[in-house]
């Protein structure tokens, strides 16, 4: 089934599968932050990633949202479509954190109403960085009809996520999405939505560094990572067994 090494990123790798138009995607246990300068081991981040973003994938296309999710392979592995990456990240804020409160003022914690998409440009030797609009048709990375399409498909994926992460007692701070076209020639979500490129806060804890619940803990050196991602799943499947 598993077929030769197509690439191998920082978390993830894509194999080629017997089906051309697919390949099959693996989680790793690696850990990286700022731009790979910071890195680790975590023991069963893989298998969290996989899980959960297969289950939010699933969500997404419940809710009519292409991805290039196909099935899960096994807890490690996800079947997927065989893309042509768009090299962009698209950010969505809900709440001000992050890079927003080091690069402006805006206060930590601010509600973003509507929520703040920001555009930056996936290339690791240049540090992604972040992309005006001019810019982005300077590189002409995607066409205008297709970037109105991303900002829609990402307001909306927002929306479905937020809801949902609300009645989980989980406020999502902010996200990062990547699309791609898949063999149909179809504009799709791509890449993970794991606590790796999600910021997640337990409404259940006010402390500011206990309710961080996603990557933080590790570009923090907060401990309890796999903690932390553990219990985003947990909330995942026991609201699935209560939907079923
Ligand atoms: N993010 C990501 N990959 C990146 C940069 C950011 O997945 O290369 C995610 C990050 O986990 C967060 C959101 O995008 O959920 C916004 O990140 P931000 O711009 O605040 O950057 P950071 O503070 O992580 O440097």
């Amino acid at each position: 089934m598993k077929g030769s090494l197509i690439y191998e990123g920082k978390a993830k790798r894509v194999y080629a599968c017997e089906n051309p138009d697919r390949v099959l995607i693996e989680f790793k246990n690696d850990a990286t932050a700022f731009n790979a300068k910071k890195r680790s081991e975590i023991e069963g981040k893989g298998r969290l990633n996989c899980k959960i973003s297969a289950a939010l994938f699933e969500l997404i296309e419940l809710n009519g949202i292409p991805t290039h999710f196909l099935e899960l392979h096994s807890e490690t592995f996800m079947i997927a479509d065989k893309i042509e990456v768009i090299p962009l990240e698209v950010v969505i804020r809900n709440i001000a954190t992050g890079s927003l409160c080091r690069e402006t003022p805006i206060n930590q914690g601010t509600i973003l109403t509507p929520p703040l998409l920001d555009l930056y440009y996936k290339d690791d030797e240049l540090g992604d960085p972040i992309l005006t609009e001019n810019r982005l048709k300077l590189l002409d990375l995607i066409s205008d009809s297709q970037m109105k399409e991303v900002e829609q498909i990402t307001r909306s994926v927002n929306k479905v996520l937020k809801e949902y992460f609300d009645s989980l007692d989980l406020l999502l701070v902010d996200f990062k999405l990547e699309f791609g076209i898949n063999p149909l020639g179809k504009l799709v979500i791509a890449d993970e939505i794991s606590p790796d490129n999600c910021r997640f806060w337990d409404k259940r804890n006010s402390d500011p560094k206990e309710r961080i619940l996603d990557k933080d803990r590790f570009r923090q050196d907060l401990g309890g990572v796999i903690d932390a991602y553990e219990e985003i799943l947990k909330r995942i499947e026991k609201d699935s067994s209560n939907a079923s």
